[in-house]
């Protein structure tokens, strides 16, 4: 099924995103989490790849578990920086076969020792390569607190309107801690005439190391209610999980009260932190 179509019941979707296991850990080792996140009947579950094109088939293969034995919707991402066009294709080929046709298209991140390719600069450009090829919904990620990289804020937004126009039919943003700065970006996204849905991207954050590397990696700015959930509970494991959770829920509640298209959890494939957020929210979708 078309996701971008799911919106259109005008209520807020719930979505989980899963990792493929490491190269040195068998595919199964991520069978048992992936049955328990389906019996949670999220929307629709997206699949990372990674961006060395290591994990493709991987992702192939659990998006395709997903769909044809859980019978759950599902989103394969797909990156292009480290990709020449025959790969992508390669990768696109896969999916059809197996019956997948959501894709997340991405540029990814260059991966120390990895030959860079040049075939894609920007996601936009792998968007058009898709959309051209045809047979596949296509869907951006974009960036409240603004990509990294990016020059500034008004470029950045451009950038992300070129990957509407070249195909992008919904977003789904990186992780945030501050509702506002969603809120923000959603009217900077209307302003500059980007007018598909826009997933807000939630981050159960459930052990310190974990936040740390993602603030690190993202970005994203910490806000002085959380930090100081953090910090008071960061040797109490058990403590700290649940303020996570019980701080996700505070977010996916505001976010789902003023009308989000959709929430897409970063589940880290834990199924007891997805099934608390489901059931604390599943009553307001
Ligand atoms: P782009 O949209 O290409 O943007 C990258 C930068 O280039 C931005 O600064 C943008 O402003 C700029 N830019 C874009 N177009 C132009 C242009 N025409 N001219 C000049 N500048 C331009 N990474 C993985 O490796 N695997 C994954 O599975 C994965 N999943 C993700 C899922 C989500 C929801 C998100 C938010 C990120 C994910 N990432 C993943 C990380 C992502 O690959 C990185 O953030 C990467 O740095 C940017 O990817 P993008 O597709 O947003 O790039």
């Amino acid at each position: 099924m078309k996701i971008s179509d799911m919106y259109k019941e005008d209520k807020t979707l719930l979505s989980f995103e899963v990792f493929p296991p490491k190269k040195t850990s068998p595919i199964e080792s991520v069978y048992g989490a992936l049955k328990e996140l389906c019996s949670l009947k999220p929307a629709y579950i997206s699949v990372t790849y990674g961006a060395g094109g290591t994990a493709a088939d991987n992702t192939c293969a659990i998006a395709g578990r997903i769909k044809n034995d859980y019978k759950i919707e599902t989103i394969a991402h797909i990156t292009c920086v480290n990709s020449t066009k025959a790969e992508v294709e390669r990768s696109l080929d896969s999916f059809k076969e197996n019956n997948i046709d959501n894709v997340l298209a991405l540029r990814g991140d260059r991966v120390p020792d990895v030959e860079p390719k040049t075939d894609f600069e920007y996601a936009s450009e792998l968007t058009e390569f898709i959309k051209k090829k045809g047979g596949f919904h296509i869907a951006g990620a974009c960036y409240p607190e603004v990509h990294p990289e990016a020059k500034d804020e008004i470029s950045d937004i451009l950038n992300l309107k070129k990957k509407v126009d070249a195909g992008a039919e919904f977003l789904i943003s990186q992780l945030f801690f501050d509702n506002k700065i969603f809120y923000d970006f959603e009217k900077r996204c209307r302003l500059a005439g980007i007018d598909v849905p826009v997933e807000a991207g939630i981050m159960p954050v459930v052990n310190k190391k974990q936040i740390q590397r993602m603030v690190s990696l993202c970005g994203a700015s910490l806000p002085a209610k959380f930090s100081r959930i953090m910090n008071r509970y960061e040797h109490n494991p058990e403590a700290l999980r649940d303020a996570g959770i019980a701080y996700a829920v505070d977010q996916c509640v505001d976010l789902i009260a003023n009308g989000a298209s959709g929430i897409h959890l970063y589940t880290m494939n834990n199924p007891y932190v997805a099934r608390k957020i489901t059931d604390a929210v599943s009553s307001l979708l």
